[in-house]
């Protein structure tokens, strides 16, 4: 081993000594970090698909860091956008205040949304994005005289994000059993998830028939309904279940009907992410709040914005304060997180974003189709620029838990310099979007054999 690499493993392992004794990981169960069943991996760079740690060792980051990435590691438009707004005013609060980055930031967010949008609210994370959306909608039914609308509707197998509002619309057992008795009690609709399509039923039949479970629900519960909040085209969290936009439409319709709002949550879905800008354009359809946050600085900093419709804010338009939506944050609307924001913009207008990761995502079913003759391998889905591949036993049961295979196929991954990080038994691609045809293919590679490796002696 040379002088350099060995001093690289030195350092890694001071810090990885450091972080253990003082920070808590999120998503983590610490003990398998002590126990080097899954060595903690303190990254010293990042530089556009790729990751490196203190040895030099580079891993291709296929996850784009929990689907933030859009367009790579340390891009130097948007770290210059940063840099330049700190050198200016790196923040003041909302309140009373405003900034040029804020304002520019909501007026090209409103000129690329679904029509009708009329307003931006910020937030800081995802999870208090949908914080305010909820509570949004709730207040907008009392202040137009509404009492009777006191709950929500969401989707099985759905994730919001994880304080307790968000978790409480939040259908995912793993996340939401411990701490059910703190949370929100919503009315949960069949997923129109296409994995639950009925022998020789269509992705269109299988959303219709969670449409009609849906309008059955609303026909019973319409009245006390503020709104139905759904992850447009895939559910991210809950294992990359893709289904038919036909489900929005009809949504949108059921919604309209019952005088229940529909809050799209786009925090994983938009900025391209699906094919178009927007999931929800997919259908055609304009929600009455629309949730950003994630790619919204092309993984740069925390940001969220909530859109909403014109009639909405001016329920809140009033003498009194108590109609007013006092909701805040700290850092809302931070300045250097919109400045990197509107880098991301700019990069969406001078460059043909969409175009490139059509032909990027036709190259990921290329690369996956093979992966379908491998045993356990159950599905193999894409929506855009998201690819999964479900692992599964016959009649798609789940696999034997004890045998973690996806902690399996992470383990290999990380081996061969890539950043796999499967939901479940469920592997996927969500890369940054400037993955070129030999990365990807190098991760078809990988994928193929941690799949292999993950599932011997299942
Ligand atoms: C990640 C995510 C959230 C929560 O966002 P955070 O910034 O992690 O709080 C909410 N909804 C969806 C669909 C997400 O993927």
């Amino acid at each position: 081993m040379g002088a350099s690499v060995a001093k690289g493993f030195a350092i890694a392992a001071e810090w990885r000594t450091r972080d253990l004794r003082s920070v808590w990981h999120p998503c983590t169960q610490m003990r398998e970090h002590q126990s080097d069943l899954l060595p903690l991996i303190p990254i010293r760079r990042g530089e556009g698909i790729w990751l490196e740690d203190y040895n030099g060792k580079r891993y291709l980051d296929a996850i784009s860091s929990w689907w933030t990435n859009l367009f790579g590691h340390a891009h130097p438009k948007i770290a210059e956008a940063i840099a330049q707004q700190a050198g200016q005013l790196e923040h003041v609060l909302l309140a009373g205040f405003s900034h040029a980055p804020a304002i520019e930031l909501a007026e090209r967010l409103l000129a690329r949304a679904p029509k009708g949008l009329s307003k931006v609210f910020y937030a800081d994370n995802g999870s208090s994005a949908i914080e305010v959306a909820l509570k949004m909608s709730f207040h907008s039914h009392r202040n137009q005289g509404d009492m009777q609308r006191h709950r929500f509707v969401t989707l099985s197998n759905s994730y919001h994000g994880e304080t307790l509002g968000a978790l409480g619309v939040s259908d995912i057992p793993l996340y939401r059993r411990t701490y059910a008795p703190l949370l929100l009690q919503p009315m949960f609709a069949p997923s129109p998830d296409t994995w639950h399509a009925l022998p020789g039923e269509s992705g269109q039949a299988c959303a219709e028939r969670a449409a009609l479970a849906l309008d059955e629900l609303l026909q019973k519960h319409g009245q006390e309904t503020c709104a139905l909040i759904l992850e447009p085209l895939i559910q991210c969290a809950g294992g990359m279940r893709m289904y038919h936009p036909h489900y929005l439409r009809r949504a949108r319709q059921l919604c309209d009907h019952h005088g229940v709002h529909l809050i799209a949550d786009e925090i994983a879905v938009g900025f391209g992410r699906t094919g178009s800008f927007y999931a929800c354009e997919q259908a055609a359809i304009r929600p009455d709040l629309m949730c950003l946050s994630k790619g919204l600085t092309g993984g740069a900093l925390p940001l969220a914005a909530v859109l909403c419709t014109q009639a909405l804010y001016d329920a809140f338009l009033d003498d009194s304060r108590e109609r007013a939506f006092l909701h805040s944050h700290s850092y809302t609307g931070n300045p250097l997180a919109c400045a990197a924001a509107l880098a991301v913009q700019d990069i969406f207008d001078s460059e043909p974003v969409l175009q490139q990761n059509k032909t990027t995502a036709e190259r990921m079913a290329v690369l996956a189709a093979p992966l379908v003759e491998l045993p356990w391998v159950a599905d193999v889905r894409q929506t855009g620029m998201v690819l999964a591949i479900e692992l599964a036993a016959e009649c798609r049961r789940p696999l034997n838990a004890a045998h973690r295979t996806g902690l399996r196929a992470y383990q290999h991954a990380i081996s061969q310099g890539v950043v796999l990080r499967p939901l479940g038994d469920v592997l996927y691609w969500m890369p940054p979007y400037c993955i070129d045809a030999d990365a990807l293919e190098r991760l078809a590679n990988v994928t193929r054999d941690a799949i292999i490796v993950a599932t011997n002696g299942l």
